[in-house]
């Protein structure tokens, strides 16, 4: 959390406000959230520039910036970007303010102080550790086929495996492999060519869907407005918690953890083998 769905609803929703924007200056309210340069430098740094773009790729949010730097963020566990919050009680959550011209604000609220943000010159670091972009031409049928291949992992860890698949998370991965009927457990190389062509459309489909209703609203996630998002009232088995039953063969949905995550499947519609 947040997953693809949700950084794109930020990115949708924050563009059109910010581009063109000017960065007056910066307030850190909690200087661990700044990787590099030093909170110092990356305060001067960021101040007087213009934000020309603004992009994302998997779990990252990018900012293009006037010096032809990139400001690059990452939201983690619990992170979100808010535009010119309602005025109200002093928020304890809020790490950074991004001033911008004529008066906005971008406040990067974060609980679990997870987040983190940095300058680059490029996004070379990023490409060396993410796979191929789930909603792109790019990724068709047979890069996902190539990805799978001699792969022993459990297909869950696989699909959470940033390197493999850009931008998939632990909710996501769930609803994925439930549309599919694959165990998550199964491993990789042990899915037929008919299961790996349900993952490939699953993923697209739940993936979009989830963009179609602002991305899934479970652990401090809000839209730059502060609005939810509805997406998590669309799932079938992740987050589903005690008592509750498969929407398609009513069986109980289980719970188990596949390294360290936890991980929700129907055991009828997600036989062990096949
Ligand atoms: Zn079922």
């Amino acid at each position: 959390m947040p997953e693809l769905p949700e950084v794109e609803t930020i990115r949708n929703e924050l563009a059109p406000h910010i581009i063109g924007r000017t960065v007056t200056g910066l307030t850190l309210c909690w200087e661990g959230i700044v990787r590099q340069p030093s909170a110092e430098e990356f305060r001067s740094r960021l101040a007087g520039q213009k934000i020309t773009g603004l992009s994302r790729r998997g779990k990252y949010l990018i900012f293009s910036l006037s010096s032809g730097e990139l400001l690059i963020l990452h939201l983690r566990m619990t992170g979100s970007l808010l535009l010119n919050p309602n005025p109200g009680d002093p928020d304890r959550f809020i790490r950074a303010i991004i001033h911008l011209d004529e008066g906005d604000n971008l406040y990067f609220r974060d609980p679990r102080k997870f987040g983190v943000m940095w300058l680059a010159r490029d996004t070379s670091d990023l490409e060396k550790k993410l796979g191929p972009e789930p909603l792109t031409e790019g990724f068709t049928l047979e890069v996902l086929k190539e990805r799978l291949k001699n792969r022993k992992a459990p297909i869950k860890a696989l699909l959470l495996d940033q390197n493999l698949i850009a931008g998939v998370g632990n909710m996501y991965a769930d609803e994925a492999l439930f549309s599919a009927g694959i165990h998550p457990l199964r491993s990789g190389d042990s899915l037929s060519a008919k299961e790996v062509a349900r993952l490939h459309r699953a993923i697209q489909e739940i993936l979009w869907a989830a963009i179609g209703n602002k991305g899934a609203s479970v652990e401090n996630y809000f839209r730059p407005g502060g609005e939810l998002g509805t997406a998590h009232f669309q799932f079938r088995v992740a987050h589903k918690l005690g008592g509750d039953t498969c929407p398609v063969c009513q069986a109980p949905i289980e719970r188990i953890v596949v390294r360290n995550r936890g991980t929700y499947f129907c055991p009828q519609c997600q036989p062990r083998k096949k």
